[in-house]
Parts: structure tokens; C-alpha cells; sequence
């Protein structure tokens, strides 16, 4: 027997016992005659200790243990005379009787402790000795524990969960599709799915009206924190759905989970339509742990004489309360040079502060005083509040303001951990027009429906109406991150095509991709209609993380390489031949 307890298990209850536990040395500590060690698994630490006086032979060989040796102890539960209140195992110490190593180790090359001394990369070379420290194992749990509550409450609500391909054609998602050569059909690629969207349509033709999957998805894009190749989503579609029948079931689901994993209660999801949320927060997923909304000044700031404010297509401010006594001069120069920077691109900050002694501002030149009250009015602004104005082309200005309004919220300390705002996102655009390559793209994708009161003006409109086209698809933002998003789907074979027609694909090019698709809608399709949630990003937002890649049991760097298998990696010459394919690419050129 290896282990009667785990190393997290006993407690002042278990005095007395002989017990016999196994695990890693975390740390060893010789203090004059003891020699103390830690031993870890994944339960917990619990202190052995090893007494010169009493087995001198058995202390020798304590002490030669180095870290990350797996042993195993037999001893006495006893109490600790000085107890560690940090540790549930605090009060209790194993008097070792025997010792016996079940593998030796090298000395690892960063620490294995809460916080580590290890870079990125090397901790992905070694996940294996990363994976070991708590925070990580207690995410890798929590994640496990997350797809278990969405299960059940999706078994619950009647869902079936159905694999669907690797091996597929490309579904348009908008990313980039990784590919896989056909050996049995040479010169011949299948595409990994990008989201089983097309699958889950056929599955709702098929009759399985409620299906969901916990899959991963792969898109070549190029990486930033919070991305990877490949990630996993809780992919689900529903028939017979109107969309106020969607969102009450994910918000449903979502409520559950932050119940049951983190003790939160949500409360009702509050809804925004998109263009009111560009208008309010310059954001389609905006942060709602503070407020601090725009407020536009278009038509008290132009036509008084600051140039600046009168050749802008749009001036518009946020209101930060209570900061003007406090805010020096150093502070405003400083965040005027954070807007100029050039991710920021602001050409410029405007100020008005609202202090005792009266009302100080960047262009109080070109406004009275009693003008600039009556902006303020506007904010509901008190004394002690500052104005923040930024102005230029519209959508670039709200851009910048959305990014300065989270700046504040982060220094200002306005996004409390442990806070959480969920907002359904509603009423997207059907289609985004690209000015660079003059034609539509699909706002979410092809299949998303337009709202069935734009029906009729996306068959016969112009132009500039399919601009103002307006689809059934939704987000479910949280604490400012996209969390899901979904839509109602097209199910008419005429409205598909007409779709396909907008954004450009011949009749051929849609019948060669999506052949399969249009002629399952001409065997009876069901109104449908989903959504899929990013699961790995739900969880960091859960733990108030930011990147996923720590809830990822083996991801891959910002080069979309893994570091402990070292890939991608060449292939044989054979396997190339084998696969039909010439290297055309030598490395290094
Ligand atoms: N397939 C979509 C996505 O991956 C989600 C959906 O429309 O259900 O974003």
C-alpha cells in the first residue's frame, strides 16, 4: 500500500494513528537534532518529522532527500507543538517510522511553490513540474468541476451532448482554417472546424433539438494572451426558439455555474443593444462594474470658437467622481500622455475639474464658467468630479474614450475582484462593410439571421439599406470580456442564399461550400438557433484572470508553439511524399 491518507487529509482527530502517506518533498529542514519535511500531492502538505536522538539512521537519510522526491512514510500521527494556522494540516505532524524513496529527482529548474520564479516559456517546457503548484492544480480542477455543472444543468434542460468532426471542410468563423492533408486523396485537405457550427445547424434538420458539446475549436490567428490555437467552447443549439427563449436558458446556464462554482448570484442580465452601448461605453462589450457612461457635447461644445471641438465630427467625455482634489497636475499630464500614446492615438485630453475654488480646465479660454457648468449638468456632476473630453472622428474618438474609461476604472480601483456584471450585448449588424476590400463581411457569421422585421428591406434594399441591416445575434459580456455569443439562424434556403450573394460568394462558390447546408434546409429545417461560450476564458473570468492560458492543462506560446513537445515540428520526407506534398519552404530562408 502506498498511502493510507492523501497529504491534505489528516487533522487532530487522527492522533495516534499509524498511517502512511506518499508525495513529493516540497522542502526539508534540518534544525539541530529534527529534521523536518514537507511532503506534497495534490490534497495538500503535511510535515513529517525525523528525530536524530531516536533513529539516527533513518534521519541521515531524510536528510539526503532532495526537492521533488517522491517518497514514502510510515508513522504516527502526532500533534505539532508549534501549529501552522495557514495549513488545514497545520496541527498535526507525521513521527516517521520508515522512509523509503520511490524515485529520486533532479533539481527543478524553477520553484515549485504558490508563486514561482519561472518565465513563460520555461514553465510550458516543464508543464509537468508547473502543473504540480497549487494555483495551477486548483484551476485545473475548477475547470473540471465547470464542465461537470454544465453538464448537468444542460442534461438537466433536456440537452444531448454530440461529438461532431475534426476532420472537416472549412466553416467560416472569420479566422484562419488549420489544415490537414489527405493521404487516401491526394492534393486534397480537411480543414479542423473553427466551431462545429455547421454540424449543429444539420444536428437541429435532424430532429436532436437541443444539443451541446464541451469541444475545441482551432483557428490559425495570430496569438495574444487571452487567445490560442486551440480552445475549447460549450457549443449549443436549440430548435423551435425565438431568442428571448435562447437567453433565458444561457442565462440560466450561466447563473448556475457562478452559483454552484463560485457562490455568486448574478441576478437578472441586464440587456443593451449594440449601437446603444457604442454610444454609451464606445464598446460592444463594455465593463459595467462602474458606470461613468459618455455623455456627447456635440452641440454645447462646437460653434464657440475652439477649433479643435468644431472640426470634430464628435466631442464626448466621461465624468470621474471625487478625484479633483486629489488628481495633481502630474496625474493629468500623465494620462494626457497615456491617450497619445499610439495605441491610444488621441491627439489631445480635454479636462474640466470641478473643485472648491472653482472650475479649472484646458479650455476655459474659449468657455465660460457657466458654460462649462452646464456640461457638467450633462454628466451629473458634483463638485470634486473632472470631466474627461476626447474629439475627432467618431468612431476612432470612442475607441479611444471606451479605452480611457477602463484606464480609470483600473487606477481608480472602480473593478473590484470578485465583482461580477453580465450584460447581454442584442441587435448586432448583419454585415460590417470593409472599405479595404469593398465588400460585406458577416458581423458574427453566414448563417446569422437578420431580424425578421428586415427581412423584407435585406431581399429588396440598396446598399447603403444592407448597411442598416440588423441581425438576431447576441453576447453575453462579463466584466467587460466576451464570454459568448450566438444568434438565431437563417432556415430558409432563398434567405441563405441571398446571404451568401451579399458577402460575395458566387453561386457556385456557395453551392461547392455549403452545398450540404442549403440542401438539408430544403428537407424541413426548424426555426433554430445557439450559442457557444468560451469555456477557457469563462474560467479565468470566474477566477478574476486574465489570461487562460493557466486554466489550459497544456497550452501553447504566443508562437503557437507547445514547449514540451517541441511543436510544430518538420516531418519526414516519407510522410511528405506520402501526403502528396513538396517542401517548398527550407527553414531559415
Ligand atoms: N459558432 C459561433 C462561434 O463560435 C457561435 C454560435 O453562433 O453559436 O462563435
Amino acid at each position: 500500500m502506498y498511502r493510507s491518507h492523501n497529504c491534505g487529509e489528516l487533522r487532530m482527530a487522527h492522533i495516534g494513528q499509524k498511517v502512511t502517506l506518499s508525495g513529493w518533498v516540497q522542502k526539508a529542514r534540518d534544525l539541530g537534532g529534527l529534521t523536518f519535511l514537507d511532503l506534497r500531492d495534490r490534497y495538500g502538505i503535511t510535515q513529517a518529522v525525523f528525530n536524530m536522538d531516536e533513529n539516527a539512521e533513518l534521519c541521515l537519510e531524510a536528510r539526503k532527500l532532495g526537492r521533488e522526491f517522491v517518497v514514502q512514510v510510515d508513522g504516527i500521527v502526532r500533534e505539532r507543538s508549534s501549529k501552522n494556522a495557514s495549513r488545514p494540516t497545520g496541527d498535526i505532524e507525521i513521527e516517521v517510522s520508515a522512509l523509503k524513496v520511490l524515485n529520486q529527482a533532479k533539481t527543478p529548474p524553477f520553484t515549485i511553490e504558490d508563486d514561482t520564479d519561472g518565465g513563460d516559456d520555461l514553465r510550458m517546457k516543464y508543464r509537468y513540474l508547473d502543473l504540480r503548484r497549487t494555483p495551477l492544480q486548483n484551476n485545473i480542477l475548477f475547470r473540471s468541476k465547470l464542465a461537470l455543472e454544465t453538464r448537468k444543468y444542460l442534461n438537466e434542460s433536456q440537452f444531448v451532448e454530440i461529438e461532431t468532426p475534426f476532420l472537416i471542410k472549412s466553416t467560416p468563423e472569420g479566422a484562419r482554417d488549420f489544415v490537414v492533408p489527405s493521404r487516401l486523396n491526394p492534393g486534397e485537405f480537411y480543414a479542423l472546424p473553427q466551431s462545429p457550427q455547421t454540424f449543429k445547424q444539420i444536428l437541429m434538420v435532424a430532429g436532436l433539438d437541443r444539443y451541446f458539446q464541451i469541444v475545441k475549436c482551432f483557428r490559425d490567428e495570430d496569438l495574444r494572451a487571452d487567445r490560442q490555437p486551440e480552445f475549447t467552447q460549450i457549443d449549443c443549439e436549440m430548435a423551435f426558439v425565438h431568442i428571448e427563449d435562447i437567453l433565458n436558458t444561457f442565462e440560466g446556464l450561466a447563473k448556475h455555474l457562478f452559483q454552484t462554482m463560485i457562490g455568486k448570484d448574478l441576478g437578472d442580465f441586464p440587456r443593451m443593444t449594440y449601437d446603444e452601448a457604442l454610444s454609451k461605453y464606445g464598446s460592444d462589450k463594455p465593463d459595467l462594474r462602474f458606470d461613468m457612461s459618455f455623455v456627447e457635447l456635440n452641440d454645447v461644445a462646437k460653434g464657440k470658437g475652439f477649433g479643435v471641438f468644431d472640426s470634430a465630427e464628435l466631442v464626448v467625455g466621461i465624468c470621474a467622481k471625487g478625484i479633483a482634489e486629489s488628481y495633481s497636475n502630474k496625474d493629468l499630464k500623465d494620462l494626457t500622455e497615456w491617450v497619445q500614446r499610439p495605441q491610444i492615438g488621441a491627439k489631445g485630453l480635454v479636462y474640466v475639474k470641478y473643485q472648491k475654488d472653482g472650475i479649472k480646465s484646458t479650455v476655459g479660454k474659449f468657455y465660460s464658467d457657466d458654460e462649462l457648468n452646464d456640461w457638467g449638468k450633462l454628466f451629473g456632476a458634483e463638485e470634486g468630479d473632472i470631466l474627461f473630453i476626447l474629439s475627432g472622428d467618431a468612431e476612432k474618438t470612442r475607441k479611444q474614450l471606451s479605452e480611457l474609461r477602463l484606464e480609470l476604472g483600473r487606477k481608480l480601483g472602480l473593478m473590484k475582484a470578485g465583482d461580477f456584471k453580465p450584460l447581454w450585448v442584442i441587435n448586432f449588424p448583419l454585415l460590417e462593410w470593409d472599405e479595404e476590400a469593398g465588400r460585406f463581411h458577416a458581423m458574427h457569421h453566414p448563417f446569422t439571421s437578420p431580424k425578421i422585421e428586415d427581412i423584407p428591406r435585406m431581399l429588396n434594399g440598396d446598399h447603403e439599406t444592407m448597411k442598416s441591416l440588423r441581425a438576431d445575434a447576441y453576447d453575453l459580456v462579463i466584466n467587460g470580456s466576451e464570454i459568448g455569443g450566438g444568434s438565431i439562424r437563417i432556415h430558409d434556403r432563398e434567405l441563405q442564399s441571398k446571404n451568401f450573394d451579399l458577402l460575395g460568394f458566387s453561386k457556385e462558390e456557395a453551392e461547392a461550400q455549403f452545398g450540404f447546408l442549403l440542401g438539408a434546409f430544403e428537407f424541413g429545417a426548424p426555426p433554430h438557433g445557439g450559442i457557444a461560450f468560451g469555456f477557457d476564458r469563462l474560467c479565468a473570468v470566474m477566477n478574476g484572470q486574465s489570461s487562460i492560458r493557466d486554466f489550459i492543462a497544456f497550452p501553447k506560446n504566443n508562437m503557437g508553439r507547445d514547449m514540451m513537445i517541441d511543436a510544430p515540428s518538420d516531418i519526414h520526407d516519407v510522410q511528405m511524399k506520402e501526403l502528396n506534398l513538396k517542401s517548398t519552404y527550407t527553414k531559415g530562408n
